[in-house]
């Protein structure tokens, strides 16, 4: 799993402070595919509530976790052949970041 991956990674990091929201480099992608494996296995109007909450408590990365969470969620609708559901693909604007 990721989420351990992330948790392995900042508790013997000395540069990550998750209290803080500090990452070094590879911490902060760890974090990034941490938040993106959490909000995939949300349903999809919790999806759309946290990260409008991100937007508001996490501005400096809200733009970046939406990006890679829409990716992964249109990658998952095209893996299972449900790209016909057009109302589920929240998605789309690129131009809030
Ligand atoms: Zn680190």
């Amino acid at each position: 799993m990721k989420t351990t991956a992330f948790l392995d990674h900042w508790t013997a990091c000395p540069d990550c402070h998750p209290r803080h929201d500090r990452y070094c480099s590879v911490g902060r992608e760890l974090w990034v595919q941490d938040q993106v494996e959490w909000f995939m296995s949300q349903p999809d109007d919790i999806k759309k509530s946290e990260l409008a909450a991100m937007q508001r408590n996490n501005p400096v990365w809200h733009g970046v976790v939406k990006q890679r969470v829409i990716d992964a969620y249109n990658a998952q609708k095209r893996s299972t052949g449900d790209d016909q559901g057009k109302n589920n693909v929240y998605v789309l604007r690129g131009n809030d970041r």
